[in-house]
């Protein structure tokens, strides 16, 4: 197995008007679980599709290891590639989709059971292999086509585009656990591609976030969380995500509405700032001592494991986390507490700093 390996890799669907996929240098290494995780029409499958060779880039050139494979067909690029649509041969037997793949690579017999039989009892499909695929429900024949695409020990990569989509979300859980569980013992470098933040963060060892064609910032997940380089990560990634209130900065320290909150710790240019916290990084609290504004508490979101407080905070919406059962009520007066090292500074949608 090899790193694979964008070098200016761009795609444009309309001959260099628009972008779905910016010219972007990025190398997915080996073995690593990778997460591509962003809205939709962000590029994701378009640069899923770069990869498996479905797709040839209209710039730049892709690399598997020392091999350049930017106009290779999908068959000689040794990838597996589920798609957000069971892909299975409706006639034939569970057993014998899973089998499909080995047997066209010429795998031994034995060697043909012992992995359909493995990744089927992982996969929870051991009572079904003698059935036909199309008496299957959509959510099991999902999983035979997941199954399918990691069945197979010797590929470059496995693509999953949305892999999981109409399986229950009950099931879902558990198979995220186990895809991990696969991936410990196989190595494959693995890249799922999702809209959904839970299910990138639960998956990866590492997520990268699409913007408008672009990866925006790429790191282990507690890291998009605790440290957000770019605003549309705070605002993606947390739920419900960053709080953003506009700010000012002069002689390194922060206001919002007038108020200090803190000191920058860089120096930084004069000038208007986003204000980015968290609502975990939000507390209500008796009275000024650390940095933070005073609030109206506006409405209290109970939600059993905790509650959401929202307040106005220097003239600003703002929501705040609270223990599960808080005093807070609609209309009191209080004071929001910021966790130093946990506010961003943000211009042009980029951090530029932290209080
Ligand atoms: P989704 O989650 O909705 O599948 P995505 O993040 O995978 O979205 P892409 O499907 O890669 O995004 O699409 C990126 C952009 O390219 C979108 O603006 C989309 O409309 C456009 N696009 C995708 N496929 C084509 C195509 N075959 N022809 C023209 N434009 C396309």
């Amino acid at each position: 197995m090899a790193d694979i390996r964008l070098e200016d890799v761009g795609h444009s669907y309309d001959g260099g008007r628009t972008w779905a996929v910016r010219p972007m240098t990025w190398t997915w290494r080996s073995g690593r679980a990778y997460a591509l995780l962003g809205p939709s029409g962000c590029g994701k499958t378009t640069l899923l599709n770069i990869m498996s060779g479905l797709i040839t880039p209209t710039t730049g050139r892709v690399w598997f290891g020392e091999r350049e494979v930017t106009s290779v067909p999908t068959a000689g690029r040794n990838i597996a590639q589920v798609f957000q649509f069971p892909v299975l041969y409706e006639e034939m037997s569970v057993y014998d989709n899973l089998a499909f793949p080995l047997r066209n690579r010429r795998y031994p017999k034995d060697e043909v059971d012992r992995r359909v039989r493995a990744v089927s009892r992982m996969l929870g499909l051991d009572a079904h292999l003698g059935r036909r695929s199309r008496r299957l429900d959509p959510g099991r024949q999902q999983i035979v086509s997941l199954g399918r695409g990691l069945v197979r020990s010797d590929v470059a990569a496995v693509l999953l585009d949305e892999p999981l989509t109409v399986v229950d979300p009950a099931i879902r859980w558990t198979l995220r656990s186990t895809l991990k569980e696969i991936h410990r013992d196989t190595g494959h470098t693995l890249v799922y591609v999702t809209h959904d933040q839970t299910e990138a963060l639960t998956f990866a060892d590492e997520v990268v976030v699409l913007k408008d064609g672009a990866i925006v910032q790429a790191g282990e997940p507690a890291e998009l969380f605790l440290s957000p380089a770019h605003e549309f990560v705070g605002h993606f990634i947390g739920s419900p995500g960053m709080n953003t209130l506009p700010g000012e900065v002069a002689d390194g320290l922060v206001r919002v509405g007038g108020q200090v909150v803190g000191r920058a710790d860089e120096p930084l240019p004069a000038g208007p700032v986003r204000v980015g916290v968290r609502p975990e990084f939000a507390r209500l609290g008796d009275g000024p001592g650390s940095p933070g504004l005073p609030a109206e508490v506006t409405a209290v979101d109970r939600m059993g494991a905790y509650d959401l407080v929202h307040v106005r905070a220097g003239g600003h919406p703002l929501v705040a986390r609270a223990e599960a059962g808080s005093p807070y009520e609609p209309g009191a007066a209080e004071f929001v507490r910021f966790t130093g090292g946990r506010v961003f500074l943000f211009r042009d949608e980029v951090r530029c700093g932290q209080v």
